[in-house]
């Protein structure tokens, strides 16, 4: 799918969130709050739910939380624009409360359908109820920082998905805060990760898909700590630069590469 057309898809299915009215979360919200982020990216970030900042402006992560999330990327070099943001339910919960499972369930056509149309490399959960939906009964506690091939049902149809805590858990704990810095260290190591896999070339490639009983968590590579990935576009015919200015470091994944060394670094 060209650039262009993701946009259009991602716009659809935006304009479907606003107008949904499947569950109770819409009597309470001011505005709905679909995700956002760079089309092309290959990393997605999903959370758990509006909070008040959010339902105000209808962005996802503009709060406290969002300025910690800011902070997390940025201590890997990336910033929100790189990558898409969205959450489980797209909707504030009343006072915050969590998701219910028939909410999250009836929010679930829309993060699906998100995902197929940016066709991720990596899914980032943050917190409980992400983690929930993409790694069903594992413990945040226990995988945290860790990765594991999606299933394809999620609409992640090639990813890793690495769990994280949700921000605003590390905003109240200071040990959880120097947990969630030292995970998202190991986010870039995992895009590389994946695009082998994706490619056909790492030592994982030649795995089926996984479905989400799949593999026990497995911790990041612990071996490739020097090395940041960049989310690149994957778009060779329509490239990103047509909407912002990049990175002085940004390079353009090569499809074509076939060793992590030429594989999008800085
Ligand atoms: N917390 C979330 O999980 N998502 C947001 O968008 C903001 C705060």
């Amino acid at each position: 799918m060209r650039r262009r057309e993701r946009l259009a898809a991602l716009e659809q299915i935006a304009n479907e969130v606003r107008d949904c009215t499947g569950c109770r979360l819409h009597e309470g919200r001011t505005r709905a709050v679909p995700g956002e982020g760079d089309p092309d990216t290959e990393v997605v970030f999903v959370g758990e739910g509006p909070g008040m900042n959010e339902d105000r402006e209808g962005r996802p992560f503009v709060g406290r939380a969002g300025g910690l999330l800011v902070r997390l990327l940025g201590s890997i070099g990336w910033q929100r624009e790189d990558v898409f943001i969205t959450n489980v339910v797209k909707c504030r919960p009343p006072d915050n409360r969590d998701p219910q499972p028939d909410e999250i369930a009836a929010c679930a056509p829309f993060l699906r359908r998100q995902l197929a149309v940016l066709d991720p490399a990596v899914v980032v959960t943050l917190g409980r109820y992400s983690m929930g939906t993409f790694m069903p009964g594992a413990r945040i506690g226990q995988v945290h920082g860790t990765a594991r091939p999606a299933d394809p049902e999620t609409g992640a149809r090639d990813a890793l998905v690495f769990a994280m805590y949700h921000p605003a858990a590390a905003l109240r704990t200071a040990s959880i805060e120097r947990e969630s810095f030292d995970d998202v260290a190991r986010v870039p190591e995992t895009l590389v990760r994946s695009r082998e896999r994706r490619e056909g070339t790492g030592p994982e490639a030649a795995g089926p898909p996984a479905s989400t009983a799949g593999p026990a968590a497995e911790p990041a590579s612990p071996t490739t700590t020097t090395s940041t990935a960049f989310p690149a576009t994957t778009a060779v015919d329509e490239p990103a630069s047509t909407t912002a200015t990049p990175s002085p470091a940004f390079v353009p994944a090569d499809p074509a590469a076939d060793d992590a060394s030429q594989l999008t670094m800085f």
